[in-house]
């Protein structure tokens, strides 16, 4: 339903930790909340007066879209103040924050591919903000010893031809690291080189603590004012964070494309908000110093308290208002017999067991670190620390628990890929000579599988397609003249091309281009044996998962969202039924009867089936996995993340559950054993699959009915929150040959099919799988009576 990115992006962590806090204080537990990053100051009376006299005089109109002249003249004075810089109107943005600023000035500067070098650990929104705009995020780490500063070798390292810009956040959310002059003047030569630009997010400039003096990057020289874009706002120093005002400093050219973009999104900020906020920034400054003065106390004084927590460091920041200690000492340790396994677990355990909110450091890009915000109260500060001490001496030493190392491959791509089952013969021929190319005899694997009597041979470059090539079917006979079916050639590494797969059918051959997906290779087997063994043996292939019952097959066919594994997995925790496939099933008629083949030796399943069938869960702990999350990061499941109860967090290596990308290659046998598994069937029944709330639980089809729901493949009813996926005839996302003469093919083999079984329509909205096992046993009964 969501778009792809969209799907990519969770919510910002630091806004969901805070909002969880916030809930729990509003439950009545009394949490303290060391996440948030905003100051527990008011707004200075002056500027309040600003924005109420704004009301006042009905300025509630919409403003200058780049912002009001008089706010922009107050910001211009405020860095000619501050740091001796001089701008014009025309290079200065007024927006919604300084996250809009970031936001309008990557989707202004940025072209797909270009890269921006982003230092670690970095504010959460930097990289997601550049992925909007197409941007690739470079992240460069920096390091504790080096006071978490970006040194100019490793700013070196990290540019590329592609380079378009450096993120430099001084002071640093979440260090609180600050650059001193010639620190900045050592990367500004190299900006200078290398030409390129520099994001210098200011926000926390005003806080900085010793006498340290803030350096504004851009001050550093006309020409490297050219390259830089400030960003500022008023949420921090003038403790206006619900206000809503950000700007941004910089080349005219790139503030004018950021005004266009800001046309269209938000328009200009809050009227009432610029008014405030230039009475903040041209007002009396002494709110702000007095602010400063406090936060150093704060900070001095949860600095000394973390100094007393055993293998704990933490840096002394300079600036901002966050402290970032190093807790991976405390990562193997456990509380009941929970491991705490890095900085997620960590800030769980503190607010479930010491009610105290503060942000992993994995939501920063540093795991071995947690940020604590000093911006509450002294008196919270004091109880915050002492509940974390106390935790934190609460924590044993993990016992050795022997862990199974999960055997899990993470491929690059993770997505099926498009599919072009068209190609001509000389196509065909010109791709098979490109791909040949990039098969150098060193790193070739070939084998042939046998696919149900089809003989499939596998030519690829990439190891890990055919470690599950050869254990996902049983193997061809060991004959080298033996002549395959068909080919497959799955070949990575081609420059230029997106990942795609090809197939000819004249002469059998399938390319998949560029990707280590073991999925799409499977799927491009599948559909060659569907299409070689419908034209050489009369043998067709349903699409669907099956279980039998006494030599019998019952199948159950239709599209994502029927609920078809919960029924499937229902029925199999029956000791009667036993499996047979979970994914196709290749049926041919003989002796009037219709004898269904399982083709796969080991079955590729999804790893989320652990939730329809827990006891899955031992099995692929013992099984190849592909894609399996091990990173929280990576989890896509939504629902769950906002259950806020992670299993990740909670000690495990994995989660099965955490994206529908995942997959077990599964040996049949060890679910209950080989007799809990068969090989053939006698297909008897075929549930037609639909959901909704409405239509009856389960009605007998006539067989053009049933003919006519399978040609279309279209979804009666999915379940909420779903959207239909494309239709697919027959329910069979496989089949490669979609023309008219081919799909009357299929309806011929499946109307003789409907006409030796019994089908019917199935609404998993309301009946259960136990409507399947009765319909199957009133049956048999007749049957013997
Ligand atoms: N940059 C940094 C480094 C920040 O920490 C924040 C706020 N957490 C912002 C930008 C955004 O500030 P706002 O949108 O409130 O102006």
């Amino acid at each position: 339903m969501i778009s792809e990115k969209a799907s990519q992006i969770g919510a910002s962590p630091t806004l969901k930790i805070s909002a969880k806090a916030k809930a729990m204080k509003a439950e009545g537990i009394d949490i303290v909340d060391l996440s948030i990053g905003e100051p527990d100051f008011f707004t200075p009376d002056n500027v309040k007066k600003a924005g109420i006299q704004a009301i006042e005089e009905n300025f509630t109109k919409y403003t200058a879209n780049e912002g009001i002249p008089e706010l922009k003249d107050a910001i211009i004075q405020r860095l000619s103040e501050d740091f001796g810089l001089s701008y014009s109107r025309d290079e200065i943005i007024v927006s919604t924050g300084a996250k809009s600023s970031l936001h309008h000035l990557f989707q202004a500067m940025i072209d797909e591919g270009d890269e921006v070098i982003i230092p670690s650990p970095y504010w959460v929104s930097y990289p997601h903000s550049v992925s909007l705009a197409k941007g690739k995020a470079i992240i460069v780490p920096t390091k504790e010893e080096n006071g978490f500063i970006l040194t100019p070798d490793q700013l070196k390292a990290a540019i590329s031809p592609a380079t378009k810009a450096l993120i430099l956040n001084n002071p640093c959310n979440p260090t609180g690291a600050a650059y001193k002059r010639h620190e900045l003047e050592a990367l500004a030569d190299i900006v200078l080189e290398e030409d390129i630009f520099v994001v210098a997010d200011e926000i926390y400039e005003k806080f900085v603590y010793d006498d340290f003096q803030a350096v504004s990057f851009a001050s550093l020289g006309e020409d490297i004012r050219k390259k830089t874009i400030i960003i500022n706002g008023v949420s921090k120093a003038y403790s206006m964070t619900g206000w809503r005002i950000g700007y941004a400093a910089g080349p005219a050219e790139i503030i004018g494309a950021m005004g266009r973009i800001q046309s269209h999104t938000t328009s200009n900020a809050c009227s009432i908000s610029q008014k405030a906020s230039q009475e903040a920034l041209a007002g009396p400054q002494y709110e702000v110093s007095k602010m400063t003065s406090e936060l150093q106390r704060r900070r001095n004084y949860v600095l000394m308290r973390l100094q007393t927590v055993p293998d704990v460091s933490c840096f002394k920041s300079q600036g901002a208002f966050y402290l970032f200690p190093n807790f991976s000492a405390y990562y193997n340790k456990e509380f009941n017999n929970v491991q705490i396994r890095n900085s997620y677990g960590m800030a769980y355990y503190f607010l479930k067991e010491a009610k105290v909110a503060i942000v992993p450091g994995g939501a920063f890009g540093a795991d071995d670190y947690i940020r604590i915000s000093y911006t509450t109260s002294m008196e919270n500060l004091e109880k915050g620390m002492d509940r974390i001490i106390e935790a934190v001496s609460r924590l044993k030493t993990a016992k050795k628990v022997k862990r199974i190392a999960l055997r899990n491959t993470i491929t690059r791509e993770k997505k099926s890929v498009p599919v072009d089952s068209s190609i001509s013969v000389k196509m065909k021929d010109a791709l098979i000579a490109e791909m040949e190319s990039h098969l150098s005899y060193d790193n070739y694997f070939e084998w042939n599988a046998n696919i149900n009597g089809v003989i499939v041979q596998l030519r690829t470059n990439v190891s890990h397609l055919n470690d599950f090539w050869i254990e996902n079917w049983y193997p061809a006979q060991l004959e080298a003249d033996l002549e395959p079916h068909g080919i497959i050639y799955a070949v990575d590494g081609i420059p230029g091309r997106e990942p795609h797969s090809f197939y000819n059918s004249e002469t059998n051959t399938g390319i998949l281009v560029n990707t280590d997906n073991y999925s799409p290779l499977r799927s491009l087997a599948l559909g060659m044996t569907i299409d070689v063994s419908e034209r050489l043996f009369n043998v067709f292939a349903v699409r669907g998962m099956s279980a039998d019952i006494d030599g019998n097959g019952v199948v159950l066919v239709g599209p994502k969202g029927t609920q078809k594994t919960e029924l499937f997995f229902s029925l199999l925790q029956d000791p009667k039924f036993r499996l047979h496939s979970n994914d196709i099933i290749f049926v041919r008629f003989s002796g009037g009867r219709t004898l269904a083949d399982s083709a796969e030796r080991k079955l590729f399943i999804p790893t989320n089936a652990v939730e329809s069938y827990p006891r899955l869960a031992a099995l692929f702990d013992n099984s190849n996995c592909e894609n399996v999350i091990t990173r929280k990061d990576d989890c896509q499941d939504t629902e769950c993340l906002n259950l806020d109860d992670c299993r990740l967090d909670r000690g495990s290596l994995y989660c099965y559950k955490a994206s529908k990308d995942a997959h077990a290659l599964l040996d049949p046998y060890w679910i209950d054993g080989p007799a809990k598994h068969a090989k053939r069937s006698s297909v008897r029944w075929v549930f037609i699959l639909r959901y909704d709330t409405t239509s009856p639980p389960v009605v007998e089809t006539e067989i053009e009915d049933a003919l006519r729901m399978l040609e279309s493949g279209e979804s009666l009813g999915l379940k909420r929150d779903l959207t239909p996926s494309k239709s697919q005839p027959f329910y069979n996302p496989h089949l490669l040959l979609r023309t008219p003469e081919r799909l009357e093919l299929q309806k011929d083999f499946f109307e003789r099919l409907l006409e030796g079984t019994s089908c019917y329509l199935f609404n998993s909205g309301v009946a259960s799988a136990e409507d399947i096992k009765k319909i199957v046993t009133d049956e048999k009964e007749k049957e013997r009576e």
